[in-house]
C-alpha cells in the first residue's frame, strides 16, 4: 500500500475544501486557536510513520483523554467500572443532562461527559495522585516524557464548567459520585487540557491497534481483552450523537475532542490522528472526519 501517496491525496482534497464548521468557543482558551491548522499522522505497524501539515504541533486533546482515563480505571479496578457506567451509545450531545435523570445517575457510556466525569471520580477514589498517574500512563504508552497538561486551558474550562458541575451534582444525588465535586472536576479539566501532537497521539494509540502490546519493546501493557472492549466502546460511542455517522463513513473505532483532534485505529494495521479545529454542529472536527473517510476509502480497508 502506498501510504505516502494516499496521504498526499488526502491533503490535497482537504486543501480544496472550505470548512463551514467553527472553532469551539465555550472554553475561551480554545477560541484562540487558529482555525486553519491542519495535520495528520499515520503510524503503520508494518511500515512506520507518514504525516503532513501540522502533525508535530501539540493541541488540546480534550475528550480524546477519555480513552486514556477509561483504560487507567479498567487497569485499576477492572470490570467494576461497569457497575457505575454503561456501554451504550447515547445518541445525545456530549454534555447532555437529559438521559442521566431518567437513567438514575448511571451515564450511558464512559465517553460522554457524564461518563468521563464518573471515571474521574473512580480515579480520585483509587489513585494517590491521579493527575500525575494519568499523565505518566500517557507518557509511558506514547514513549514521550515531555507530554503535559496546559494549566491555562484547564483553568479556562474550570471557570466555565457549570454544565459539567451540574452533571456531577446530578450523579451525586443518585449516590453515583463518591468524592468532592470540585476535586473530580479538577482532574477532569486537567485531563482535557493535556496537549499532544498528531504524531504523539498516533504513537499512544498504537497500543489499541496492536492488541495492547508495545511495538517498541513487545511488552503487553494493557490486557488484550481490555483493548478489545475499549475499541468496541470507541466504535459505538466515540463520536456522541455522530457515532453512527462515523462508523458509516469511516468504519473504524475512534475518538474525537473539541480541540479538533480525532484518533482512529485499524486493529493490527495502524493508528492515526488528524487535527483541524473547526468543528461540525455535533462537535467533531469537520476536516478530521473527511480525512479519515478518505483514508478508509483510498486504502479500501475498514473493519467491516
Ligand atoms: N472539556 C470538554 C468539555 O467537557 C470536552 C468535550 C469534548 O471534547 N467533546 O466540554
Amino acid at each position: 500500500m502506498d501510504y505516502s501517496k494516499i496521504l498526499d491525496t488526502i491533503q490535497l482534497k482537504l486543501k480544496n475544501h472550505i470548512p463551514t464548521g467553527k472553532v469551539a468557543t465555550y472554553i475561551p482558551e480554545l477560541a484562540k486557536i487558529p482555525g486553519d491548522k491542519l495535520g495528520m499522522h499515520l503510524y503503520c505497524i508494518n511500515s512506520g510513520h507518514y504525516n503532513f501539515g501540522d502533525a508535530h504541533e501539540r493541541f488540546s486533546i480534550q475528550s480524546i483523554s477519555k480513552v486514556f482515563s477509561l483504560t487507567l480505571a479498567m487497569n485499576t479496578i477492572g470490570n467494576d467500572v461497569f457497575k457505575r457506567v454503561d456501554v451504550e451509545p447515547s445518541g445525545n450531545p456530549f454534555n447532555s443532562l437529559i438521559q442521566l435523570e431518567y437513567e438514575n445517575g448511571i451515564p450511558r457510556n464512559p465517553f460522554i461527559n457524564a461518563g468521563a466525569l464518573l471515571i474521574a471520580d473512580i480515579l480520585v477514589s483509587h489513585l494517590k495522585n491521579p493527575k500525575q498517574e494519568l499523565l505518566q500512563f500517557i507518557r509511558t504508552i506514547s514513549g514521550i516524557d515531555s507530554i503535559t497538561s496546559n494549566s491555562t486551558v484547564a483553568s479556562s474550562e474550570k471557570k466555565h464548567s457549570n454544565r459539567n458541575a451540574a452533571l456531577l451534582h446530578l450523579m451525586k444525588s443518585f449516590g453515583n459520585i463518591e468524592n468532592d465535586i470540585d476535586k473530580v472536576l479538577d482532574l477532569y479539566v486537567f485531563q482535557c487540557a493535556i496537549e499532544m501532537s498528531c504524531q504523539e497521539l498516533a504513537q499512544a494509540f498504537m497500543l489499541y491497534a496492536n492488541e495492547g502490546v508495545s511495538i517498541q519493546n513487545q511488552q503487553q501493557i494493557i490486557a488484550k481483552r481490555t483493548v478489545k472492549r475499549i475499541n468496541a466502546i470507541m466504535q459505538t460511542c466515540g463520536f456522541y450523537d455522530e457515532a453512527g455517522e462515523f462508523s458509516f463513513r469511516v468504519g473504524l473505532p475512534g475518538k474525537s475532542g473539541v480541540g479538533g483532534g480525532i484518533v482512529a485505529i485499524h486493529p493490527n494495521q495502524y493508528s492515526t490522528a488528524v487535527w483541524s479545529p473547526k468543528l461540525n454542529p455535533k462537535g467533531n472536527s469537520e476536516l478530521g472526519m473527511m480525512a479519515l473517510e478518505e483514508l478508509t476509502t483510498l486504502t479500501g480497508l475498514s473493519i467491516f
